[in-house]
């Protein structure tokens, strides 16, 4: 399989080469040049386990590795989720997939568990002698979910920026408390936003990856723009709705819709890619918190970034420019030069508007918001309804799917464990927030019944390594210091 670049400068021969790379020379996000059809057996289906469907969906993108190699990568990875890797949760017409029982406890670890072990792989593959450095920018889940993907393997080593306010305490916590020696939390003055576009200029950089080349290391990326991460989310969609059909909640003739919580576009945008791939998704719902966005641009066609930015109870998806987006555009326009030119209005006015021959393809989604009120109400209904607790961020997709309110069935991603964020979910239920997070984390286990993963017991007697927090524009100097030590 051959990988584009949205922006068609760039065309390279393999997954791996696009997996070390993360973004494109040309400043593009690289896509398989075309997506298998994908449509699983009876027999498969009776015997369906989420492995097995990983394994099928990786290898018949990233067809450049052996079976063997497909095989050690996907149990590896998953062996380290709980026994049941992702429940899935009925809520009358709408199911709730729970994609957080990974080791950091939010969907993130679905990619970033696999991610390491492909790129280790290919490192080996391709004998390269560099040292393959992970520059990650993260909301918050993103980088707990890479330090410990990545934590102890070879050839590697990795740094991520997250922003000094706005994260959960134990958002915090899990990057700060590090055991290895190639792993390294810097927190900035900024957002999300800054760090991202800080990265993504070092990528293009050539002069300072050359001097970095020739002290023997390669820089990549555990963000979303790196393809790596996207191709192992498809598998979970498909695993989702033939698990629906094989339990028999929903029949052949039905069409899924899905609701996602939304924000650098990465987790739905692999829902779109397992559509094109043949599953029967209906609508996907692009469900927002205050920073709303993808909601107008989904209703107006017009992407408009000009806005305040807010911190909201759903950090993750404190978010304004939505990265995956640029790879919904080319597979809406197949125009290289289309992306091309919206992304340089993007850069420049922080502004583009859609031309009629896109917005036809568009139609299958829907935007919508909801602020922190909204947020939290949706945890105290269902809450109250069902006895199930849920996070902010599955609250948004799980109102999207309300508001949806279709004939069909809708699958709700539900992206991180209530336990992240239990201030605002004590909150939600009516329960009293204490300053200690671990005191909240029992009083929200007791009083609603709901089990503590135990990687969060262990977290409270774990040291805080030494702390550095720097200025937004000082990311590359701290880069410099930090891979000179
Ligand atoms: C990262 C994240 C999101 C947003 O996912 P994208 O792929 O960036 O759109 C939503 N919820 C949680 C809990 C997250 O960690």
């Amino acid at each position: 399989m051959r990988y584009i670049s949205t922006r068609t400068r760039e065309i390279i021969d393999s997954s791996q080469d696009a997996i070390l790379k993360g973004l494109a020379s040309d400043g593009g996000l690289f896509l398989p040049e075309s997506l298998p059809f994908i449509k699983f057996s009876e027999d498969e289906i009776e015997n369906l386990n989420y492995k097995y469907v990983a394994k099928k969906i990786i290898s018949s993108i990233f067809d450049d590795f052996t079976k063997e190699e497909i095989d050690y990568a996907v149990d590896t990875a998953y062996d380290s989720f709980s026994d049941e890797i992702l429940p899935i949760i009925k809520l009358d017409n709408n199911y709730v997939l729970e994609l957080f029982h990974g080791k950091t406890l939010a969907f993130k670890d679905f990619a970033l568990s696999i991610l390491p072990i492909l790129m280790s792989l290919s490192i080996k593959k391709k004998n390269l002698k560099e040292k393959v450095v992970i520059l990650t920018a993260t909301s918050g889940d993103t980088g707990s979910a890479a330090l410990k993907g990545f934590e102890n393997v070879d050839g590697t080593e990795v740094i991520v920026f997250y922003p000094t306010d706005g994260i959960s305490e134990i958002q915090r916590r899990q990057m700060t408390c590090l055991d290895y020696d190639n792993t390294h939390a810097v927190g900035i003055r900024g957002n999300f936003d800054d760090a991202q576009s800080s990265l993504k200029k070092i990528f293009l950089d050539s002069e300072f990856k050359d001097e970095l080349l020739e002290k023997n290391i390669r820089i990549s990326s555990a963000n979303s723009i790196n393809i790596g991460r996207l191709v192992p989310q498809i598998s979970y969609y498909f695993y989702a709705y033939y698990e629906l059909l094989r339990r028999g909640e929903i029949s052949e003739s039905e069409d899924l819709n899905i609701s996602v919580p939304t924000g650098n576009f990465g987790n739905i945008l692999a829902g779109y890619m397992a559509k094109k791939m043949g599953l029967p998704i209906d609508i996907l719902v692009c469900a927002s918190n205050k920073n709303n966005v993808l909601t107008d641009f989904f209703n107006t066609y017009e992407y408009d970034a000009n806005r305040e930015f807010f911190k909201t109870n759903s950090p993750s998806m404190d978010i304004l420019i939505s990265s995956n987006l640029e790879r919904l555009l080319y597979l809406v326009s197949n125009s290289g030069e289309n992306v091309k030119d919206l992304m340089e209005k993007l850069n420049k006015d922080k502004f583009y508007k859609l031309d009629n021959n896109m917005i036809e393809n568009l139609k299958d989604f829907k935007g919508y918001s909801y602020n922190e009120e909204e947020t939290l109400l949706g945890i105290k209904e269902v809450y109250e309804k069902y006895s199930y607790l849920m996070d902010t961020h599955t609250s948004i997709a799980y109102r999207g799917a309300i508001e949806l309110n279709s004939k069909n069935k809708t699958l709700v991603l539900s992206t991180a464990s209530p336990f992240k964020f239990p201030k605002s979910v004590l909150e939600a239920v009516n329960l009293k927030v204490n300053d200690n997070e671990f005191e909240n984390l029992r009083n929200l286990s007791e009083k609603t019944n709901t089990k503590l993963p135990s990687i969060l017991k262990d977290l409270e007697n774990k040291k805080i390594s030494e702390k550095k927090v720097i200025d937004k524009d000082e990311i590359k100097e701290s880069i410099i210091e930090i891979l000179g030590e």
